[in-house]
């Protein structure tokens, strides 16, 4: 999400005449976009503006810009600091930026921190910072409604709203005439998107018409018409809350080849009164049915998840029902992270952090372990199957090498495995596996069929058996 909001950022600020820059030391504005999820990501962000403090004492003409959730949630106490930061700009104010520069270059100091009901930038190009000319990631909404109990989001991104589908499909068109092969739909629960169209009142268009007249396009609309936007572009998205994931999104996943057969379920905890603690408005049994709707609607679709370990009161059996929660659904891959209170939640307001730091981490690392089986599970039941692989580059390391990290080879050994011409890629499949494969013929944003042969807990090693349609 941070990345399509830097990129909407750079649109802005090209417009005023700015272009990115790789190197520091050429830069006259220094941006940071910030997410205030975890006191971790904070922390982080507090040992970059050291860094660019000591290149503003070096080039004092330099501006700094603060931009995001930490903004939005420190705002002047960031001016406050002794980081010297000139500008502090929330989520919902990045058309104000070049006047705010303007002012910092001048010597003022500004915050724009007010959040909107309205703004989705819809009109507005994002430029593509460091892309691989591939995949690309299209917001389709912005905000949350939901107030789990330990999130920051709704105080930081403010309330929810739809981006107009037009813009969003209009977008997706550009992207793949421009080359890309792969859009990602973002938003911090897809499956609530909503786009009433007064101004289709009585006609059916796209969607469903309500009995007032209006139609209203839901995700389950929107997936299909970027999903027809053309058979090679393949459609993902994220985030899928369970409480909200629909048949008919299945549904039309099923019906669209090319909308990658992938589920980011997070389901946070597997015991029903954590969830409700969490305020996640849904229980062990009823994700467990939605992942039983997906094998049934998709079979062979990968879901994967976010778990959070050591939630206010969590007991011993409460979080032993977490790792039975993730054998029975057999994810295929998690994020998984230590509760960290955020200030102003209604867990820091009305709940308390109370589980040792000692056993959030032992915690954490048992449900890291038992995904680690999982993954490796799930890698090594691909064998033998043949995948429509997107080809994305180069891969990083050598396949001589990413097979020997698999079979322990020492160090000096893999020296002197000899590779041949054949340069290694990499892509991935539609249920977002990597494979790397060797080749000597196919170029980013390509499809090939690779038979995996074999898997490391993190990689699938394959071989090219055609290119797609061949
Ligand atoms: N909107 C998505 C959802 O409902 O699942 C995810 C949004 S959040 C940016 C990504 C993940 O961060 C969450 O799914 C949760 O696992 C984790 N997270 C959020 N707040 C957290 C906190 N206070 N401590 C630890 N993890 C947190
Ligand atoms: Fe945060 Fe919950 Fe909204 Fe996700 S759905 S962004 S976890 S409040």
């Amino acid at each position: 999400m941070n990345v399509a909001d830097s990129e909407v950022v750079a649109s802005i600020m090209g417009e005023a005449g700015y272009q990115p820059t790789k190197n520091i030391h050429d830069a006259d504005l220094i941006l940071v976009n910030t997410c205030s999820i975890r006191e971790n990501a904070e922390q982080r962000v507090w040992g970059r503006l050291d860094l660019f403090r000591s290149e503003k004492r070096k080039r004092p003409q330099v501006v700094v810009g603060v931009l995001g959730c930490m903004a939005e949630r420190l705002k002047e106490k960031l001016l406050e600091s002794d980081k010297m930061v000139d500008i502090v700009v929330g989520p919902d104010a990045y058309r104000d930026l070049p006047m705010l520069v303007a002012s910092a270059g001048e010597g003022h100091k500004a915050v724009n921190v007010l959040l909107s009901r309205e703004e989705t930038y819809a009109d507005i190009s994002p430029v593509r910072l460091e892309s691989n000319g591939v995949s690309a990631f299209i917001s389709i909404m912005r905000g949350c409604n939901n107030m789990c109990a330990y999130c920051v989001v709704p105080y930081t991104r403010g309330a929810e709203r739809s981006r107009e589908p037009a813009t969003i499909v209009r977008e997706a068109q550009e992207i793949f005439i421009a080359g890309y092969r792969e859009v990602t739909l973002l938003g911090q629960n897809v499956d609530s998107y909503s786009w009433i169209n007064q101004s289709t009142a009585g006609r059916e268009v796209e969607g469903n018409v309500s009995a007032k007249g209006s139609s209203n396009i839901g995700f389950a609309q929107l997936l299909g018409m970027v999903a027809e936007i053309d058979p090679l572009l393949r459609v993902r998205f994220s985030t899928s809350h369970p409480k909200d994931l629909s048949d008919e999104v299945l549904e039309t996943m099923a019906l669209h080849e090319n909308i990658c057969k992938h589920i980011h379920l997070p389901v946070q905890s597997g015991n029903s009164q954590v969830l409700e603690r969490m305020n996640r408005k849904y229980d062990r049994e009823w994700y467990l049915g939605r992942v039983k709707a997906i094998n049934t609607i998709l079979p062979g679709c990968a879901v994967s998840t976010d778990i959070i370990a050591g939630f206010c009161g969590e007991t011993e059996e409460e979080h032993s029902e977490t790792l039975s929660l993730m054998k029975e659904a057999g994810f295929d891959f998690a994020y998984m992270f230590k509760y960290s209170e955020r200030p102003g939640t209604k867990a820091a307001r009305h709940l308390s952090d109370d589980v040792p730091e000692k056993v959030k981490t032992r915690r954490l690392n048992e449900i890291i372990a038992l995904q680690n089986e999982l993954s490796v599970a799930s890698k090594k039941a691909d064998i033998g199957k043949v995948f429509e692989v997107l080809v994305e580059g180069k891969a990083r390391k050598n396949i001589s090498i990413v097979r020997d990290v698999e079979s322990n080879i020492s160090a000096t050994d893999k020296m002197q495995i000899k590779s041949d011409n054949h340069t290694t890629m990499m892509g991935r499949t539609s249920g977002n596996k990597v494979v790397v494969f060797q080749t000597q013929d196919v170029k980013p944003g390509d499809y090939v069929m690779v038979r995996v042969t074999s898997a490391t807990s993190a990689t699938l090693i394959g071989e090219v058996e055609r290119l797609k349609g061949l």
